[in-house]
Formats: C-alpha cells, structure tokens, sequence
C-alpha cells in the first residue's frame, strides 16, 4: 500500500516538472485541421515515459478520415506493468488543438507563464491535463514502485475533428476494452472538482429541398427550392424548437441550457454559389440543403430523433404544393453516461473530497469526446472526464490553465490511480 499523504506531497513537490511539461507540449503547434506535427508531441511524451520505465508504442491511424502522408494521424500508447495482480488504469488525452484565431495577446505557443496560470492554445484543452496525469503517474511510481496492475497513458489524434484517426482507431484494435484496460480517465478540463460521466447524442443530417429552375424575372414559371426551405425553418419554430424545450432530462448536463434536446442549423446553402466573380445569374433556384446539428438526451432513441424530423417533412409534403424533400444521414454518437456507482467515478471523488474537502458535482458534458469510442466501439464503460481548466476557455484567446488547479487535479488522480489499481472493474 502507498500512504496518500506521501504520494500527495510527492506531487506537490513536482509543481516546477509538471509546468515545464505542459510547456514542451503547448510549444509543439499540433493544429488540428490540417493536424500538424503530431509525431513531435506523441514523442515528447513517449520519450518522457520510456525513460520511466513505460513500453511506449506509436500507433498511425492509418485510412481513418483525415489521415495522409502529409498529415499522418500519429497516437501515443504507454504502458507498464505493475509488481502483481491488479487492475490497469489508462488516462487518455488528445493531443490535438484547435486552430489559434484571433484577439490572442500573448504568443499561443510559447508556454508563458504569468500570475500563477499557465498561458498557450491547447494549455486548458487539454496539454495541462495531459502532463498533470503524466506527473500523476509519476508520482506513484516514486511512492509505489510495488504498485500492482498496470498504468496505461495514452496521447491521441484528432479529438477535435472526430476522434476517428485516434481514439476511435486505437479501439478498434482492441486497446479500449477489457481485459486490457479497465478504468479510464480523459483529463478534458472539466474543471478539478467536477467528474464528467459522459455526453448527449448527436445526430447530424441534411436536409434537401427540391425545386424547379427558371429565369428569376419569372419566377413563376419555376418553383423555389428556398422557399420550401422556408418552410422548414416555420415548422421548426412552430412546432420541433417547442417540442425539444419541453424535453428534459435526467442527465446532470452542464450548462442548464443543454438539459433539454436541442437543434441547431449548421448551415444553410441555396441557388448560384456564394464567392462568383461578378453578378450572380439570375435563376429561381431548384435545390437548397440545410445541414441540422441534433442534439439528443439518454432518454430518446435516435430512430424517434429521426423519425421525428422526418414526420415533419412528410406532413410538409402532404399539405405544401410541390414539396419534395431529401433527408440524408451524416453522423451520429449514441448518448453515454457512466453509472455514478461506477469505480472510477467513486475513486475521484473520494480523491476530490481529500484533496479540496468538498464533495464532487457529476455533470454530463453539451458536447461529445472521445468517451463515446471507448463506450461504444471498446464496450467499456468504466470511463469519465475528469481535469483541470475552465471549459469555456477552451477554443478561446489567451487560453490558460491555473497551475494551482493543475497540481491539485494531478493529486486527485494520482489518489484515484492508487485506489483503482487495485479494483478489477
Ligand atoms: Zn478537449
């Protein structure tokens, strides 16, 4: 057994490491599109690990969408042993981060560190979760070196664009599921005295409207593929928005807001492409496509979600002359929530109550990460987000995360690391 004060005070005493860490990382500018320069932080980490003992494997996701020679979806899978029997322990952390956009003040690559917060696009989402797991690990090695079971640490691709070249490749090998692994832990900042047990579903479609083309100084003579659009956005305010307010759930998903189903119009696209040199050609337009962002509640089935928008457009098509439509699927992520009796969760939260002596909030996340591969594609499903960092500085200028939170979450984990190890789940 390892005394927790011990391993707490071991982390504690690595404050200056774990900063220098999440430097090396934010000064690597893996952005995500195109998904640059992921080997460069895959091996920043990997040769940290390997040089403590941790077999470190690079994995390419090779043919998953976005993966090139000129973009290679590089991942990062870290493993050691443990002295006997016991349980394995993974943290999982995308290394990916989005674009930099503007309004920054200072360099988002340099890793500045001003006024107790460390500064740099990808510090809070999620490079400072990613190296306070690191130090972690490392701490229990240091106070634990009999530690049983085994710790996993893994750095994947393309979180931000779909997890498909990272998480969701490594799955498909079977680097998720049981036996292997049976705890996991992503770092997301959630901020450090929350546990995220998981996210909404989403359903992405397109929504197609038939029309016929014609001069535009006659519009009569054609039939126009907008206004049926039109029509799809009337009976989306008049009777789908009221419908999806009413629907709530018993999901504890953060922000309030995000309780009820939601829709959003990604995108809406009719007539002469927009950007033409010169004066666009005068034509009724005959298609115009909308694409729909849904997102739905563990209390709905995504056939009902379907189902839903498409009786809409049926009775559109039954009452409004001429109307004709196409509905096409895009993407799709089932709704997931880890069991709040669930030993992961347990574990962290007995971490947060020791170290900031109040008691852990479960939410469940707006937005989907990449638990949604390790419960759908691994079929494990003892699995959170739990880190440091205020979410809504994540994507955001001047991105940052308290050094402070990033010691005291790296503590809760290495806590909940040292109770997990030995819980076969
Ligand atoms: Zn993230």
């Amino acid at each position: 057994m390892v005394d927790l004060d011990t391993l707490r005070a071991r982390v504690r005493s690595k404050e200056q490491e774990l900063v220098a860490f999440a430097q090396a990382l934010i000064r690597v500018p893996s952005l995500n599109p195109p998904g640059e320069a992921y080997l460069e932080v895959c091996e920043v980490l990997g040769n940290r690990l390997k040089a403590r003992g941790f077999q470190v494997e690079y994995i390419r996701g090779e043919g998953a969408p976005g993966d090139s020679d000129r973009y290679p979806r590089w991942n990062v899978m870290a493993r050691r042993e443990g002295k006997s029997h016991g349980a394995c322990v993974h943290f999982n952390s995308h290394i990916d981060v989005v674009e930099v956009g503007h309004g920054w003040t200072i360099d988002p690559f340099a890793g500045t560190v001003r006024d107790g917060k460390l500064y740099g696009r990808g510090s809070c989402d999620m490079k400072g979760g990613l190296a306070a797991s690191v130090i972690a690990c490392e701490a229990l090695l240091e106070a634990w070196p009999d530690y049983p079971g085994a710790i996993e640490i893994s750095g994947t691709a393309d979180e931000e664009s779909g997890g498909y070249g990272g998480v969701a490749h490594l799955a498909k090998m079977g680097l998720f599921s049981k036996p292997r692994v049976d705890h996991v832990i992503i770092p997301e900042p959630l901020n450090k005295d929350r546990i995220c047990l998981g996210h909404r579903g989403v359903w992405w479609a397109e929504i197609e409207t038939h029309g016929h083309i014609a001069h535009g100084s006659m519009p009569f003579l054609g039939d126009n593929a907008i206004n049926h659009m039109g029509a799809v956005i009337q009976a989306f305010e008049t009777e789908l928005y009221p419908a999806l307010a009413g629907r709530h759930t018993a999901m504890p998903v953060v922000p309030e807001g995000a309780r009820s189903s939601t829709l959003n119009i990604n995108s809406i696209h009719g007539g002469p492409p927009e950007g033409v040199e010169g004066l666009p050609a005068p034509v009724v337009p005959d298609r115009a496509r909308m694409v729909i962002d849904r997102r739905f509640l563990i209390e709905e089935e995504l056939k009902d979600v379907k189902g839903e928008v498409r009786g809409l457009l049926d009775r559109l098509a039954a009452t409004r002359p001429d109307f004709r439509y196409d509905l096409r699927d895009i993407f799709e992520v089932i709704p997931t929530q880890t069991a709040e009796d669930a030993a992961v969760v347990q574990a962290v939260a007995h971490g947060i109550q020791r170290v900031l002596g109040k008691t852990a909030e479960l939410v469940v996340s707006p937005g989907t990460y990449d638990q949604k591969h390790i419960a759908r594609i691994g079929h494990l499903h003892d699995c959170i987000a739990y880190g440091p960092g205020i979410l809504d500085l994540a994507h955001q200028p001047d991105e940052f995360v308290g050094i402070e939170d990033m010691v005291h979450s790296a503590e809760v984990m290495a806590l909940a690391l040292s109770q997990l190890l030995q819980v076969r789940g």
